[in-house]
């Protein structure tokens, strides 16, 4: 079986630690999206898994076999990356077939492969022609049917739809996504593109510096972001992040203080295993504020700077003391610039972080 386990894995290329004590491990049938920003290590860890690069420290396994020693090509895993590298004197069908006559298969069998992988990407239309006939998503597909014909134990995928236009990379997310769910093969995808992430993955791996800052499901990363950096890294418009204070209120209850102003008059359970008086950081999603009148009780008073519309819906820029608070509404609210009003969040949608940034409470 194809699962992948990756124990206390490392890379340092002189004093650069690129990949620092990486766990993880990829079940059989699972698809997990490594994402991060540029530079945290994410291709490293990739490229140590199919063998392109030696580790440092730790250990690979594929399946039930400890795979540092063997060569990528002893290793069964079929790789696409973002550059397709097609034979450009091929047509596609022989492209595809020539990860099998590497193997020597029979002629008979390898037409049998082809054709199926064909099939299933929709490729028939095109057999014959060669690379510099094709655009940029059937190339994309042929790479992606190269890859499984062989049908290896897991896949490797780096920015497998970076070069692709925004529709095409939207159709092409659908279609791999189904194709890998039909395979039910380990799969690691390298993404810095965070929708990519959300639709096609099982699990995210959100990675920093070379560590993996959280493993979860998508709904998990987007909901219960395990800190600051994954609650600002993921989601767009990204989350507020408001510095606030847990504080007593006139009524006898507790709630938090931001701005010098009660922002959200009764914590509940929010304020659980808190001190009054405790610097907390909350997390709020541009989409989880509700608009009040303005010197209302309930939440900050902001004046509106910057309008953004994003077609079904407009995005705000409020002001408050030099702070930018992103505020997304349906495009049916009217609002302009310069216009003063309250900002409360939602009930159940605030996120409370510790000092270390870590949450605390959702
Ligand atoms: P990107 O999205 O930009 O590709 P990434 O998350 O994939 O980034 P890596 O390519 O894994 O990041 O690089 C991690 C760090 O290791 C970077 O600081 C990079 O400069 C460094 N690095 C990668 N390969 C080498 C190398 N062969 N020699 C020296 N440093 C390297």
């Amino acid at each position: 079986m194809g699962q992948i386990r990756i124990e206390n894995l490392t890379k340092r290329f002189g004093g650069l630690t690129a990949v620092s004590d990486v766990e993880m491990t990829i079940e059989d049938g699972e698809v997990l999206c490594l994402l991060g920003p540029s530079g945290c290590g994410k291709t490293t860890t990739l490229r140590m898994i199919a063998g392109l690069q030696q580790e440092t420290e730790g250990d690979i396994h594929i399946g039930n076999t400890r795979v540092n020693h063997l060569p990528p090509s002893e290793r069964d895993i079929a790789m696409v990356f973002q550059f397709y590298a097609l034979y450009p004197t091929l047509t596609v069908a022989e492209n595809i077939a020539f990860p099998l006559r590497s193997i020597r298969m029979g002629s008979v069998e390898i037409d049998a492969q082809v054709n199926s992988v064909m099939t299933a990407l929709q490729l028939h239309d095109v057999a014959n022609r060669r690379p510099g006939q094709l655009g940029e998503g059937e190339k994309q597909r042929v790479a992606v049917a190269r890859a499984i014909v062989r049908d290896p134990n897991c896949f490797l995928f780096d920015e497998p739809l970076s070069r692709l236009d925004i529709t095409l990379r939207e159709q092409m997310r659908g279609e791999i996504k189904e194709i890998l769910t039909g395979l039910s093969k380990a799969t690691v995808i390298v993404t810095h593109d965070q929708l990519e992430a959300l639709t096609m993955a099982d699990r995210i791996a959100v990675m920093r510096a070379g560590r993996v800052e959280q493993i979860a499901t998508p709904h998990e990363i987007f909901n219960r972001p395990a800190n600051l950096f994954v609650a600002g890294f993921i989601g767009t418009p990204s989350m507020n992040l408001l510095q606030a204070t847990f504080c007593a209120t006139k009524d006898g209850k507790a709630g938090f203080s931001a701005f010098d102003q009660l922002f959200l008059k009764e914590a509940g359970p929010l304020g659980s295993g808190l001190n009054l008086g405790s610097k907390v950081t909350l997390g709020i999603r541009p989409r989880a504020f509700q608009l009040r009148d303005y010197g209302s009780e309930d939440g900050i008073s902001v004046e509106i700077e910057l309008i953004e519309p994003m077609g079904a819906e407009t995005l705000l820029h409020a002001r408050t003391q030099g702070a930018d608070i992103r505020v997304v509404v349906d495009r049916s609210h009217k609002v302009k610039v310069g216009e003063r009003m309250n900002l409360a969040p939602k009930p159940g949608q605030t996120l409370v972080f510790d000092q270390n940034e870590q949450l605390v409470m959702s």
